[in-house]
């Protein structure tokens, strides 16, 4: 008889948490997992084998890419490929390729893809399209809408919303997860623990007004942060002078999101006297909190990479990004206008 036996295999607590989640995404199944890079470890565990060849962005998560690029020593190579132009996703196509990888808008310039564009691109080369919807959440951006075959989740950031747990989820098709997931989950033990699940449920309840709300308070600080003299450039979907605005706005609910970065003057010194100078915003990598976060990417998420790397990948010294939480914006721009008013 079919029942909760495990945990590890299914849990009451953890089968509602991938109920409402896949609600909310549009699929017909999900399966939580106990962070997200575990949910992209159960992805490729789940649908490749050794041969098989997977097409990425390169301007996806540094945790995503490397867990990727190890695959190599199990025979599943990844090509790399621009996030803006399909045509380079075209062409990434082989025979054996079975996955597309995206994740939209990126960490942390924002750059969004054509996630309709991809899974054509996908679907003619009998592959399946898989979106890390981390973000957006589907509180903005529902992938499986827009032609995804799959969704994946860090339920760390915006899920949960107030940094609390670890979690993670794949959404797609009930058959497909039922086929190839659960057999995974039942050997492998990715699991997500029922307590995190439980926090994420509670997180769920209120995604819709938070994500409107953040991403409210981002469009106003990146509005500000246009005039400031000491900011000399912004990266959010929600201004008009983003590369893909139109496309953001059409695929993310004509919402930008919520995290807001940007390039000071002065250099690495510059940012760093910024960051120093809040008092409300805390310093940390982490995002999704209704806390704001602040951090720089260039010497945290991209440290380990060479200048030259960083330099390829748009990564430089002044670059800061914010995670915009649900405290009143004038106080972030309080906070941010301390340390940049020594830089104009
Ligand atoms: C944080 C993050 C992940 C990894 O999630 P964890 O829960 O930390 O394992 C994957 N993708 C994106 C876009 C993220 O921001």
């Amino acid at each position: 008889e079919e029942a909760f036996v495990y945990s590890r295999f299914g849990n009451p607590t953890v089968t509602m948490m991938e109920r409402r989640l896949a609600a909310l995404e549009g699929s017909s199944g999900c399966i939580g997992t106990g962070s997200g890079m575990s949910a992209i470890l159960m992805l490729v565990m789940a649908l490749l084998k050794g041969g098989d060849h997977i097409v990425c962005s390169q301007s996806v998560f540094g945790s995503t890419i490397r867990l990727l690029q190890d695959f190599a020593k199990f025979g599943i190579e990844t090509s790399f490929v621009s996030q803006t132009d399909v045509g380079q996703w075209r062409a990434a196509m082989r025979p054996n390729t079975k996955l597309l990888f995206a994740e939209s808008p990126t960490n942390p310039l924002t750059e969004v893809c054509d996630i309709a564009a991809l899974a054509e691109v996908a679907h003619a080369g009998g592959a399946l399209l898989a979106v890390d919807n981390c973000f957006c959440s589907p509180a903005l951006q529902q992938p499986v809408k827009l032609g995804a075959d799959l969704v994946i989740h860090s339920g760390t950031k915006y899920l949960d919303g107030q940094g609390r747990v670890v979690a993670g989820a794949v959404c797609g098709p009930a058959e497909l997860i039922d086929a190839k997931f659960v057999p995974v989950m039942r050997s492998a033990g990715m699991s997500l623990s029922p307590f995190n699940a439980w926090v994420v449920l509670k997180g769920l309840e209120t995604l819709s007004v938070r994500m409107q709300a953040q991403s409210a308070r981002a469009s106003t600080l990146a509005r500000w942060l246009q005039e400031q003299p000491a900011v000399e450039r912004v990266y959010y979907p929600g201004l008009a002078s983003h590369p893909q605005h139109a496309l953001a706005m059409a695929q993310q609910s004509g919402c930008g999101g919520a995290v807001v970065s940007f390039v000071v003057k002065g250099e690495r010194a510059g940012a760093f006297a910024t960051i120093d100078a809040t008092r409300i915003c805390s310093i940390t990598a982490n995002l999704g909190d209704t806390k704001t976060t602040i951090t720089h990417p260039a010497s945290t998420s991209h440290g380990r990479l060479s200048e030259a790397q960083r330099q390829a990948a748009g990564i430089t010294q002044g670059l800061i990004r914010v995670a915009v939480g649900l405290e009143d914006i004038v106080d972030i721009q309080t906070d941010l206008q301390r340390g940049l008013a020594g830089l104009a």
